[in-house]
């Protein structure tokens, strides 16, 4: 496994397969948000390269991400490409969902696992205002298509903004009171230049699992607190599904990350939220070996920085979650 100076072993990556979207969601990117051409992102087969070299060094768990990925047109191809890698145990995705309804089944059969699929609201005039297009409808059939194709356990991600889809934490954790899916409720992470959004409009975990019980009495919480990746989990007594918090910004779970991060245009992201990153692509481009890639890859995740510095008001400039992959 490659491990960094402080013993973490990092053997996940993430895979930004494009920075293009279909939704322009309040909290990730502007209205006016400018793509890359596609020149400047990887390719196919710089993508299935790196995903081998990555794959010999150790990396055995791989999610692709962007952007959205479903607007990638080889997806098919690349998931059953990174399937057939020697070492890769498990492939899954990051998707808002809207293209599901007529690709989850394809996804599936091409080798996907699983989908963790974003949804911040159960009102679809409050999905419009946060994710700034009318597809509430299209992404609820995506999700049920998701569930129907086997990606399973379904897993929901909401990201919480205060004042505009804080009401509606209940609404998202009674999902779980009818279906057997993960809620899993995220810590808004600001991001330099991407947003007006504020440092008080985090909604933080205590005060979402304070509505919560508010609303349904006291959760119990399940794997006696351990993380479950990134979020600890929790119930509320009887329901099927499970609650998941993911508090990124109030309790950040630096000392257990084993990720790191492929930008579309092929760069070695170390931290999600610092700026240190290893260009790949420029010496792909300039023929260099598979093993001179590897050493460049050893290097720079020997020096992953330990965490971010959120809580101290750092906060990254240079790109924003979707050009970075979340
Ligand atoms: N387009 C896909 C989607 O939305 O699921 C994949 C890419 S998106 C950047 C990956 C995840 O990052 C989503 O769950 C999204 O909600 C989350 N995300 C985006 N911006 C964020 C922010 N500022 N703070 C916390 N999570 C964020
Ligand atoms: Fe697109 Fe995902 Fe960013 Fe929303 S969070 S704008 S769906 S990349």
């Amino acid at each position: 496994m490659p491990l960094d100076h402080f013993g973490r072993n990092i053997h996940y990556l993430r895979i930004s397969l494009t920075d293009a979207c279909n939704l322009r969601c309040v909290y990730c990117m502007p209205e006016n948000m400018e793509f890359r051409s596609k020149a400047e992102l990887m390719t196919s087969a710089e993508i299935l390269r790196l995903t081998h070299i990555f794959a010999s060094m150790g990396v055995d768990k791989i999610r692709l991400t962007g952007g959205e990925p479903t607007l990638h047109p080889d997806i098919l191809p690349i998931i059953s490409g990174i399937k057939s890698i020697p070492g890769v145990r498990s492939v899954s995705i990051t998707t808002n969902g809207v293209l599901l309804e007529k690709m989850a089944h394809q996804l599936a059969d091409a080798g996907l696992e699983r989908a963790n699929i974003s949804l911040d609201t159960t009102d679809p005039t409050e999905f419009f205002q946060i994710n700034r297009r009318d597809s509430y409808d299209k992404v609820w059939r995506g999700i049920l298509a998701a569930e129907a194709a086997g990606l399973l356990p379904v897993k929901l991600n909401a990201v919480i903004v205060r004042g505009l889809n804080d009401k509606n934490i209940p609404n998202l954790a009674k999902l779980t009171l009818e279906h057997d899916w993960q809620i899993r409720f995220i810590e808004m992470m600001p991001f330099g230049g991407t947003t007006e959004l504020q440092t008080h409009q985090v909604v933080t975990t205590q005060e979402a699992i304070h509505i919560i019980e508010n609303q349904y009495g006291l959760l119990e919480i399940l794997n006696n607190g351990a993380m479950d990746g990134e979020a600890v989990m929790y119930r509320i007594p009887g329901a099927p599904g499970k609650l998941g918090f993911i508090s990124s910004v109030s309790k950040p779970f630096c000392a257990y990350c084993t990720r790191a991060r492929l930008t579309a245009d092929g760069r070695l992201r170390l931290c999600l939220l610092r700026e240190n990153e290893v260009d790949l692509l420029s010496p792909m481009r300039d023929s260099a070996a598979d093993e001179d890639l590897r050493k460049m890859i050893a290097e720079g995740i020997w020096g992953k920085p330990w965490g971010h510095g959120l809580a101290k008001g750092e906060v990254p400039l240079n790109r924003t979650m979707s050009e970075i992959g979340g």
